[in-house]
């Protein structure tokens, strides 16, 4: 379901308990699309089926035709080696949360094979601590210790996309792609161009006629970090023929 091909397989589901608002069901399954994260378990949701979780997902609609309700925990977790539960407040465990990061990077080298499951709480009141203890993992989302609780959506959605990282999703475009895949210009047409652009700042009189070097070598670097192909060396040295067609600057020295 819209999964792009190269993403490394996981075998998660995210799970939901006891959501008060079928908005936030909605909202939750549009960032599992976003992030293609199919499996949706529901523990005792209070309202769904409901035309607020349809309205809330835009179009993200087999993510919540599929999910799954179920009446407890337990039920929704069964069969999953790693059970994460999500908890904005420190619960005094004398254990460290995971991170969000950490966290999708255990479910994908858990892999296909292993069931995960990561654990949504109430929108009021969050996880019991009988329900964090069912868990085999808590993760934590770093987040300003005065102001710790996200809105549920939110909270799947930051670690759906950790989880999409992990995966290998890349953000980059094909036309981003291209570009660094261009090879650098070859050096004699690079210094073709410094060359051509000398004479256009001489010509125009921005080079200062009692200090041409330290600007040449101030404009070299500038062209060489910019790592130029030959069609932009080209481009380059249309603007510089540009320039030498127009009348000579009030500095100029040629
Ligand atoms: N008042 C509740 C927060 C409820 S927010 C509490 O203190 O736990 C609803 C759910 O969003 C939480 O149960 C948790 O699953 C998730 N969530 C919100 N903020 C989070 C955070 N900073 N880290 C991890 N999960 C968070």
């Amino acid at each position: 379901m819209d999964s792009a091909p190269q993403l490394q397989p996981v075998n998660v589901r995210i799970v939901l308990v006891e959501t008060t608002h079928a908005g936030n069901i909605g909202a939750v399954a549009r960032a599992m699309r976003n992030m293609c994260v199919t499996e949706l378990v529901l523990v005792n949701p209070k309202k769904f089926p409901h035309p607020d979780a349809v309205a809330r997902a835009s179009g993200a609609l087999a993510e919540l035709d599929n999910a799954k309700v179920v009446a407890t925990l337990e039920e929704a977790v069964a069969g999953c080696n790693y059970v994460f539960g999500t908890t904005a407040r420190e619960r005094g465990l004398d254990w460290q949360p995971d991170t969000p990061q950490s966290t999708a990077e255990k479910i994908v080298a858990a892999g296909a094979e292993a069931p995960c499951a990561i654990v949504f709480g109430r929108e009021r009141s969050g996880l019991t601590n009988e329900e964090v203890e069912m868990c085999t993992h808590t993760v934590n989302i770093p987040t300003n210790p005065k102001f710790s609780s996200l809105n549920l959506g939110m909270a799947v959605q930051v670690l759906t996309y950790e989880l999409m990282k992990a995966r290998g999703g890349q953000v980059a475009t094909k036309a981003v792609d291209e570009e660094a895949n261009a090879l650098p210009a070859p050096a004699d047409a690079f210094e073709a161009m410094i060359k051509h652009m000398e004479e256009a700042m001489t010509h125009s009189g921005f080079y200062d006629p009692n200090d041409p070097r330290m600007t040449q070598r101030r404009m070299r670097q500038i062209f060489r970090q910019a790592n130029l192909d030959a069609a932009q060396v080209n481009m380059l040295r249309g603007m510089w023929n540009s320039v030498l067609q127009l009348p000579k600057g009030p500095h100029s020295k040629s």
